[in-house]
């Protein structure tokens, strides 16, 4: 049996890099960055009130207080976006507001809640406090230098990102391509929801499931017709899914069963296949392949099983394709409310909530058939073969982004 890093590398080593494309900032949150940039201008792009107030000389209001305020003359008045003529020299201000540049000569701001004005008299503003040198001054260049990095190669980009991006002018990014993910659900029992359920036959639930988990990795997913388990049917799905997407994930028929045909099918494409018995549970088996370059990930039918290998082994190698630095899922650490414990040989990904207090409980049944407490679950605690852990242990949840 493969162990779970081996076969993330093999995923990832089949996963080519996909191109690149420019897209609008408003589009680009959740995108992979495909090239750095450096800050084209610096944050602030100018020295500039961060009060509205009266920009004067630190020096003029030296031990101004309420009981001995200091007079200066406002010789002007600087709104937000416009730039001052006028230099503020000694014993004078000008009105300014959050945002305004600071006119030449001036290396501070009085908040306007620190002044007073004098009855009948415009001009003069009593100033009831002493101010340090470029206090309430948002200096240029203090959150962002010209030239420094702004982004860089492999960056999931944020809202933050994008307000960055703007900020510094920008009004499109480049970013790794959505990979087109064809899904292909194998299985002769399967029924499509909400259709008539004859005896012994169920629900598809992977592919909607997939669609959801998809959204979350860029993945611009195309579901195809069940597919029933006879070769011929499989080999025209595959074909199908295969011409009109970069990567194609099958659910189902994967076992050596009878009535398992999709590592024949791939291979009367013309693919090869890599069959792993994956060290984790759930999860095995797990068929990786390529058919003229694209890769078929081959996911176990059974839903929690298609879940939790989508997130271990798929969902990296579709990040690795937008060119993702990071493709590990989020972790927190947490501590364990229930008992947990793996008897078995392969390690465990138990399916747990975690709450806002970072208490983690299992979901109860941890069976590969299970929907009714994988629903319930927002996370995956990986117990290796062996483990105990008691009520009180701290853990460390892998986050389920769906
Ligand atoms: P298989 O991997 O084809 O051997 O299927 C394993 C189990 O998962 C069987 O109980 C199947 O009925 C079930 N199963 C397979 N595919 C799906 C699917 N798309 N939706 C729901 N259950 C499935
Ligand atoms: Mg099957």
């Amino acid at each position: 049996m493969l162990s779970l890093e081996e076969a993330v590398e093999r995923s990832l080593a089949a996963s080519p890099l996909l191109g690149s494309e420019i897209v609008p900032l408003a589009d680009a949150g959740g995108r992979f960055v495909a090239s750095p940039l450096k800050a084209g201008m610096s944050l602030p792009g100018f020295d500039n009130s961060a009060m509205d107030g009266y920009a004067a000389r630190s020096a003029d209001l030296n031990g101004a207080t309420t009981e001995s305020p200091v007079e200066l003359s406002c010789i002007g008045v600087i709104p937000a976006g416009a730039y001052p003529v006028n230099t503020v020299g000694e014993g004078t201000c000008m009105r300014v507001f959050t945002g305004s540049p600071i006119p030449r000569g001036a290396d501070a701001v009085i908040m306007q809640e620190d002044c007073s004005s004098t009855p009948g008299d415009d001009h003069t503003v009593r100033c009831n406090d002493s101010i340090k040198p470029w206090e309430n001054i948002r200096l240029k260049g203090e959150d962002v230098r010209e030239g420094d990095p702004l982004i860089t190669a492999g960056t999931r980009i944020t809202a933050g990102t994008i307000g960055l991006l703007a900020a510094t002018g920008h009004h499109s990014v480049e970013v790794g391509l959505r990979p087109k993910i064809g899904l292909v659900a194998t299985g002769s029992e399967l029924v499509e929801p909400p259709g008539e359920l004859q005896p012994g036959e169920i629900y598809e639930s992977n592919r909607d499931m997939l669609v959801s988990l998809l959204a979350n990795a860029n993945g611009l997913p195309t579901p195809y017709p069940i597919v029933p388990d006879m070769l011929e049917d499989t080999v025209t799905a595959l074909e199908q899914a295969f011409a009109d997407n970069d990567a194609v994930l099958t659910s189902g028929g994967v076992s050596v069963g009878d009535h398992d045909h999709v590592k024949p099918a791939i291979e009367r494409l013309g693919g090869s296949l890599d069959f792993w018995k994956v060290a984790v549970k759930p999860g095995k088996p797990f068929v990786l392949g390529q058919v003229g370059g694209k890769p078929v990930f081959g996911m176990p039918g059974n839903p929690v099983s298609a879940l939790v290998t989508y997130l271990l082994l798929v969902r990296p190698a579709l990040l690795n394709m937008q060119g993702a630095a990071e493709w590990r899922l989020a972790k927190r650490p947490g501590c364990l409310v229930d008992e947990l414990a793996n008897k078995g040989d392969r390690r465990h990904f138990v399916r747990v909530t975690i709450d806002d207090h970072g208490l983690v409980r299992s979901v109860g049944g941890q069976h590969s058939h299970m929907l009714g407490s994988l629903a319930k679950a927002n996370g995956l605690v990986d117990l290796p073969p062996g483990t105990r852990l008691a009520k009180g242990d701290p853990v460390n949840v892998q986050l389920i982004d769906s």
